[in-house]
């Protein structure tokens, strides 16, 4: 038995309250377009985070191993490139991950009143 088939043809996405047709959703009940703008959202703290990393790196070259200025530093540039990519392709999914681990329920929606906190699972 497919696990959709438990459900009525039109489910509340937990992410932005609104009733999409269950095809629409996935496992965690997230419509397509709340799983894009999680993607974007964690894209960008990703590469927020990969510039972060590419940053301290690049202080920690500059201050800790000083290289000398006569060559072309085209190595560390290279280094810190690379360490921007993959950091913020990892940071990506690490962010993306918790994202649906957590799984907060209605991060995209307006609240009408923001009385109490959501109680989590339920
Ligand atoms: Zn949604």
């Amino acid at each position: 038995m497919h696990w959709k088939e438990r459900f009525p043809e039109e489910i509340t996405c937990v992410r932005c309250l609104e009733e999409k047709e269950a095809r629409e959703l996935d496992r965690l009940l997230w419509c397509e377009e709340c799983q894009v703008k999680a993607k974007k959202r964690a894209s960008v703290w990703g590469w927020a985070s990969g510039g972060g990393i590419a940053t301290g790196l690049a202080l920690y070259i500059w201050f800790g191993v000083q290289p000398s200025m006569d060559l072309i530093p085209t190595g560390w540039l290279a280094t810190l490139g690379a360490a921007f990519y993959l950091g913020g392709r990892v940071s990506r999914e690490i962010i993306f991950g918790a994202m649906r681990l957590r799984n907060r329920r209605a991060v995209e929606a307006r609240p009408p009143s923001t009385g109490e906190a959501p109680s989590g699972r339920g």
